[in-house]
């Protein structure tokens, strides 16, 4: 099925700003609440949350084989199981439907009253019940420094990073949408020249500038996924903080690696970008410096063009922006990462997933963490307003954005915005 959603040259009839991150080629999948406390699955053109649920329901899917409630539900799981032919069959139908050419829904304002909402009307939730979550370790640039920090130089790359997407399970209960504050962790320490830890709350409390890709039910358990199919099984992206506590993690990490330094939350934005509106802005990985085993060889524009950015703005004041990367700067890929994941066997479920690490590039304004921007708190950063940061203080908010852009269309990720509110006292 070809994708028309995509289509550049296609307008809409309603009225959106221009540079928006969700024009009508975007088309990309949420849950929100809306006024009148309705859960629902939705999409967003311009600033328009649109109720799909309400779409469906007024026969504006017909034709397309959907259950009555597949959009009436509080998690997009269900509709991510019925497999990438739906997914491409409703989007190119909701871009038919929002085409200037298209006068049915343009011209009636009684449905528009019950399909529309501005975002003002509406409170984003997470998209999917995150069944589980891993996180890859996959760009180079990141592992080298955190290496480098830790190890020195010669040792800064372990010996099986250049052939294995290194990963960790993490935990799925503290993924939270964009907009929720966190608060400070506590932990246990082991503070510098002391013999024994202590109980408080993180004082190396950083961002992780990440991306996710979210999966369907891909193999049963006991079948790997090949490297070349692994992208049918990939719905789409968000961005994706990964909240980590520096201080808690370097204590506590020996042997069996991270827990509760990473635990505490990980946000995300709330607009799934599908692999399909991700389509025309493909493009190569780094080229491998070892030759990878024959089950990660991954042919091809396996990766994608994605500029991303990361903003400190102190309470009251005003935003810097502190890091600029690129998801195409990864060395490994999703396909190689969904290929190694299941290479033994482990099953992968609709609404798993998996975050990519660390997203740093080779220049120093490029790092994805406060850890390297500041190296390890050695070279303070300086803010435009609120003076300078070593690692995230509290009142602080995070903000990490996303967009892909060629000749003639700009899609985007919108925001993933997090508070840090300071630490409860311990009792
Ligand atoms: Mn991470």
């Amino acid at each position: 099925m070809v994708i028309t959603a995509n289509n550049p040259d296609r307008k809409t009839w309603l009225n959106i700003p221009k540079n928006t991150d969700f024009p009508i080629q975007n088309i990309p999948f949420g849950v929100f609440l809306t006024r009148d406390d309705i859960i629902t699955i939705g999409t967003r053109i311009g600033d328009y949350a649109i109720d799909l649920g309400a779409l469906h329901q007024l026969g504006y899917f017909e034709g397309i084989a959907l259950t009555d409630d597949i959009f009436l539900q509080d998690s997009l799981n269900d509709f991510i199981a019925d497999g990438r032919k739906t997914w491409r069959a409703v989007r190119n139908r909701i871009a038919e439907i929002f085409d200037e050419k298209n006068k049915s829904l343009q011209e009636n304002k009684e449905h528009q009253k019950v399909i529309l909402f501005t975002l003002d009307e509406i409170e984003m939730q997470l998209p999917v019940q995150v069944g589980d979550y891993t996180d890859f370790y996959s760009s180079k640039e990141h592992a080298q420094n955190v290496g480098e920090m830790f190890r020195g130089k010669d040792n800064a790359l372990l010996p099986n990073w250049l052939h294995i997407p290194v990963a960790y399970h993490g935990r799925s209960s503290s993924i939270i949408p964009s907009g929720i504050p966190i608060r400070r962790p506590l932990g246990q320490k082991m503070p510098n020249g002391a013999e024994t830890p202590v109980l408080g709350p993180s004082r190396a409390l950083d961002f992780e500038l990440e991306m996710a890709f979210i999966t369907t039910d891909a193999n049963h358990i006991g079948e790997p996924i090949p490297v070349a199919e692994a992208e049918e099984h990939i719905f789409g992206l968000v961005l994706f903080n990964d909240w980590s506590a520096r201080d808690i993690q370097r204590w506590e990490y020996v042997p069996l690696g991270p827990f509760l330094g990473k635990n505490f939350a990980s946000s995300i934005s709330p607009w799934i970008v599908t692999l399909d509106a991700l389509e025309p802005y493909r493009t190569t990985s780094p080229k491998p410096v070892k030759e990878p085993l024959s089950y990660l060889k991954s042919e091809g524009k396996k990766t994608f063009d994605i500029n991303l950015e990361v903003a400190i703005q102190p309470d009251g004041k005003k935003e810097t922006i502190v890091c600029k990367s690129n998801f195409k700067y990864l060395y490994w890929n999703m396909s190689q990462q969904l290929a190694h994941h299941t290479i033994n066997g482990c099953p992968v479920k609709s609404g798993d997933m998996m975050g990519s690490g660390t997203i740093s590039g080779k220049e120093k304004d490029s790092y994805g963490s406060l850890l390297e921007l500041s190296w390890n708190g050695k070279k303070p950063l300086k803010l435009k307003e609120g003076g300078d940061r070593k690692f995230v203080h509290d009142k602080d908010t995070v903000i990490l954005r996303g967009y892909c852009e060629n000749k003639k269309v700009r899609i985007g990720f919108g925001e993933c915005s997090t508070k840090v509110l300071p630490a409860i006292k311990p009792k």
